[in-house]
């Protein structure tokens, strides 16, 4: 027998792997996990003792239909249920909506550098890239955006807030965008972070896709909800996208405990709201005392901020690390930073500090 091994699609070549934030050291005395944008706060007492109780059916398979987080959905945005779609995080959910769009041929577009699952989701898909450069404020360039559509584009991302550095596109932007893209182009307006946004300027993306048939909005329980963990998203979209979003998921992707849970966190909605108001004052703590130290530090509307270290990236990633604190670095780049416990945020800020001095 000749030694083969089973074909794999072409596609697959070169797919970068996703690379998740590093762990905080197991050892250290004061280690800190600010790579991932997690929310810092362990669970909802409440919430907790929902999904604990999930957790005794897991011999069960989960609502397939996910019903009842459907409806407390549906209600809390005033959208048919038929409109509405749930995955495996928003990401599942992104994926999903590359596989209903665009194949071999096709375009997806992006801003670069924004979320690095839209490159590898979009090779899945055997579909081509489109990456089309940050402003040099670090903002999407929605002008070049809209030039860049051609009649192979099928899916357009808008993450806004942008990941990883933090920056909103408003309303007017956006809209003239909007107007622009041809009706058969679905734009997605990624909000992993809305929940983090206080500049006014920025549309709900709700109110846009009322209006507009091709406009569907992801969003996740789990970066505000603090569900990372449990792996639930949804998007809102019109028809035939939402149906594409039915046919294309994993059947029971949503675990129970997930569904619960993120029943439980929309209704406790208070309690998370006053941690994630903790967690902008944070932010504009941080941002001060970075600009007072003499960084230029795009204005953040997300739980992160980024810093574009260009070759010291590395060297500053490592220095975080040394001082307790686990930071993102996107090598050659810049360093996306998680506002995370005080502590952790005032062990980032002495690093920043010493580091400044430096450069
Ligand atoms: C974190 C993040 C998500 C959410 O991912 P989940 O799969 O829901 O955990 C989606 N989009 C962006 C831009 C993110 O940063």
């Amino acid at each position: 027998m000749t030694e083969k091994s089973p074909k794999l699609r072409g596609a697959l070549d070169g797919i970068p792997t996703y690379k998740p934030g590093k762990p905080a050291a197991a050892d250290g005395p004061t280690a800190f996990k600010l790579s991932s944008n997690e929310n810092p706060y362990p669970p909802l007492a409440g919430v907790l003792e929902t999904a604990t109780a999930a957790a005794a059916s897991f011999n069960r398979y989960p609502d397939m239909a996910c019903t009842a987080l459907m409806a407390e959905l549906a209600e809390r945005f005033d959208v048919p249920p038929e409109h509405l779609a749930t995955g495996t995080g928003s990401v599942g959910v992104a994926q999903q909506l590359v596989q209903s769009t665009a194949g071999p041929g096709d375009e997806v577009m992006y801003a670069w550098r924004s979320f690095e699952a839209y490159p590898i989701i979009s090779q899945i898909s055997g579909a081509t890239s489109v990456r089309v450069p940050l402003t040099d404020g670090e903002v999407h360039d929605l002008d070049a955006m809209a030039d860049a559509v051609t009649e192979r584009t099928r899916l357009i991302f808008v993450c806004n807030p942008n990941n990883p550095t933090g920056t909103v596109v408003g309303r007017d932007g956006l809209t003239r965008f909007l107007d622009r893209v041809p009706n058969d182009v679905l734009v997605v307006l990624d909000e992993a972070y809305i929940e983090f946004i206080r500049d006014e300027q920025v549309p709900n993306g709700i109110e846009l896709y009322r209006e507009r048939p091709n406009v569907c909005v992801l969003r996740t329980f789990s970066k505000a909800y603090g569900l990372a963990g449990l792996r639930v998203g949804f998007a809102i979209a019109h028809e035939p996208v939402a149906a594409a979003l039915r046919k294309t998921a994993v059947p029971f992707g949503v675990s129970q405990l997930a569904q619960d849970a993120a029943v439980a966190s929309l209704r406790s909605e208070d309690a998370l709201r006053e941690r994630v108001e903790a967690l902008v004052g944070e932010r504009a703590r941080v941002s001060e005392a970075l600009a007072g130290q003499g960084w230029t530090v795009p204005t953040s509307q997300a739980n992160f901020v980024w810093l574009r270290l260009g070759e010291r990236t590395v060297d500053f990633a490592a220095a975080c690390e040394a001082a307790g604190v686990v930071v993102r670095p996107f090598p050659g780049e810049g360093v996306r930073v998680t506002i995370g416990e005080d502590e952790a945020n005032d062990i980032f800020l002495r690093v920043a500090e010493e580091f400044r001095k430096e450069l």
